[in-house]
C-alpha cells in the first residue's frame, strides 16, 4: 500500500478468529479485507466498516489468484474452514477442494506473483488424530483419521514444502480448540453456555450431551489470533503449537457453567447417546515454543472465558444482541495488556 499502512488479507472473516484478527489488525494499524463467501451475511457489527468485504469463494482458484495478485498484501490469514470436523464426512471432496487445494492456490499465487506476501494457515491439532504422544509438540506425526483433519494436514505439509523449497514465508499455526462467545452452537462450549442460560432463564429444561468425562484443551480465540500475528512478525517464518496447556473435562465445563447462573448441572444434564463419539480423542498440546519464540501465552482462563460466554448468551436470550456482543468483543480487550508478555512459563495439565 502507498501510504505504508500494511495491508491485510483474510478469508474466513466471518467466523470468530476472522473477527478477532480483523479487530487486532486494525488495532495495529493496518488496512484489512475480509473474503467470505456471501459477505451480505457478515455481521457489521462484529467486522468493522473499516474493513472491506470481499465476495469470493476460496476454492474459485482463478478468483483468489486475480484477487491476491491484485492487491499485493503484506499479509494473508487463511482461516476458511468448516471448522465442525464431525460433519466433514458429508462431503469430504468439497473439505479437500476448499480446505487443501484452496490453500495450495495461495502458496502457488504468492510464490507466482506476490512473493513479498506472507502467509499464515490455521492448522488443527486434529491433525494428530488419536495423538502418539502427549502433550503434542510441532514434531508429533499427523495421523489425521476425518476428511477436515486430512485436508488441514495436506494444507500444513505443503506450508511446509513451500517454505523450504521456495523461501514463501508461510506459517501454520497448529491450534487446538478455542472458543469465544461468538462460538457457534453446535461446539460443545457454546451449546453447554446456551443452555445454562437458557435453562436459568426458564425457556430450557435439560441438556442432552455425549461423553461428560472426555477432556479438552480449551482456549480462548483472542489470545490464538494475537500468536497468529505474531508469527507473520518474526524473523523467519516456522510452525507453531499454540494451545492453552491445560485441559479441563466437559464435566468441568457444565459444572463452571451452570454454578455461573447459581445452578448444579446435575440436575440438568442428561447422556444421550447420539452426541457420544466413539472415537472420540483427547488432545493436549504443548505451546512452549511459542512461548519461547514469540513470547506468546494466553491471557484468557477457562473460567473466565466460560463465564464470559453464559454471560452474552444470557443477554442474547433476552433479547439484549448488542449487550451479548459487548462481551465478546471486550472479553478480547482482558488480551491486550499481553501482547507484549515474555516468554511463557510451564505448562499445567489437569488431567
Ligand atoms: P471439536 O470436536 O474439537 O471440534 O469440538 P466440540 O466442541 O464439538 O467437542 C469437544 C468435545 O466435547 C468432544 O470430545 C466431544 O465428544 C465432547 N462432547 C460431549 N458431548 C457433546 C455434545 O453434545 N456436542 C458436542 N459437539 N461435543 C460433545
Amino acid at each position: 500500500m502507498t501510504d505504508g499502512a500494511k495491508h491485510a488479507l483474510i478469508t474466513g472473516i466471518g467466523g470468530q478468529d476472522g473477527i478477532y484478527l480483523a479487530r487486532l489488525l486494525l488495532s495495529n494499524g493496518y488496512t484489512v479485507a475480509g473474503i467470505a463467501r456471501h459477505t451480505d451475511e457478515i455481521d457489521r457489527r462484529l467486522v468493522p466498516e473499516k474493513v472491506e468485504l470481499v465476495a469470493a469463494d476460496v476454492a474459485d482458484r482463478a478468483r483468489m489468484r486475480e484477487l491476491i495478485a491484485e492487491r499485493q498484501p503484506d499479509e494473508i490469514y487463511n482461516l476458511a474452514s468448516d471448522s465442525f470436523g464431525p460433519r466433514s464426512w458429508d462431503d469430504p471432496l468439497a473439505v479437500g477442494e476448499t480446505m487443501a487445494l484452496a490453500t495450495v492456490n495461495i502458496l502457488e499465487t504468492i510464490r507466482t506473483a506476490t512473493p513479498d506476501t506472507r502467509f499464515f494457515q490455521a492448522s488443527s491439532s486434529e491433525m494428530f488424530g488419536a495423538p502418539a504422544e502427549r502433550p503434542q509438540r510441532e514434531t508429533t506425526p499427523l495421523q489425521p483419521r476425518t476428511p477436515y483433519a486430512a485436508a488441514k494436514t495436506y494444507a500444513h505439509a505443503m506450508v511446509g514444502a513451500y517454505r523450504s523449497r521456495f523461501g514463501v514465508f508461510c506459517c501454520s499455526g497448529i491450534l487446538y480448540n478455542h472458543e469465544s462467545p461468538l462460538r457457534r452452537a453446535e461446539f460443545v462450549t457454546r451449546k453447554i453456555t446456551s443452555s445454562a442460560a437458557a435453562i436459568s432463564l426458564g425457556l430450557a429444561t435439560e441438556l442432552r450431551l455425549g461423553n461428560l468425562d472426555v477432556r479438552r484443551d480449551w482456549g480462548f480465540a483472542g489470545d490464538y489470533v494475537r500468536a497468529m500475528w505474531l508469527m507473520l512478525q518474526q524473523e523467519k517464518p516456522d510452525d507453531y503449537v499454540l494451545s492453552a496447556g491445560q485441559t479441563h473435562s466437559v464435566r468441568d465445563l457444565c459444572d463452571i457453567a451452570f454454578g455461573e447462573v447459581g445452578l448444579d448441572y446435575r440436575e440438568f444434564v442428561r447422556y444421550d447417546d447420539r452426541f457420544a463419539r466413539p472415537d472420540d480423542v483427547e488432545p493436549f498440546g504443548d505451546s512452549s515454543r511459542a512461548g519461547a519464540l514469540l513470547g506468546w501465552r494466553p491471557s484468557v482462563s477457562f473460567r473466565r472465558l466460560i463465564q464470559a460466554m453464559v454471560a452474552a448468551d444470557i443477554e442474547r436470550l433476552r433479547g439484549n444482541e448488542m449487550a451479548a456482543i459487548e462481551v465478546a468483543l471486550k472479553l478480547q480487550d482482558e488480551t491486550a495488556d499481553h501482547a507484549a508478555a515474555g516468554p511463557q512459563g510451564g505448562m499445567i495439565d489437569h488431567a
